[in-house]
């Protein structure tokens, strides 16, 4: 067709404002934990080392707390 738009549409939005986070450090033993799919508000995350599960909270002010399930 006409025209030869590219749409660059990977643009780098890697700004986690808002967003996913892409690794916690566990509340119970400290370990840092990568997350692939990355989690936000409301995600329930599991520790890969002590096996605990948390239940994530993003405040108004962008802290993340973990609340164990
Ligand atoms: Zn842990």
């Amino acid at each position: 067709m006409a025209g030869d738009y590219d749409f660059d549409d990977d643009d780098a939005k890697e700004t986690t404002k808002g967003g996913r986070l892409k690794e916690f450090d566990c509340p119970g033993c400290d370990a840092n934990n990568p997350v692939h799919d990355g989690f936000g508000d409301g995600d329930e995350l599991r520790c890969n080392y002590c096996g605990c599960e948390y239940k994530v909270k993003i405040s108004a002010e962008g802290r993340t707390k973990f609340k164990e399930i």
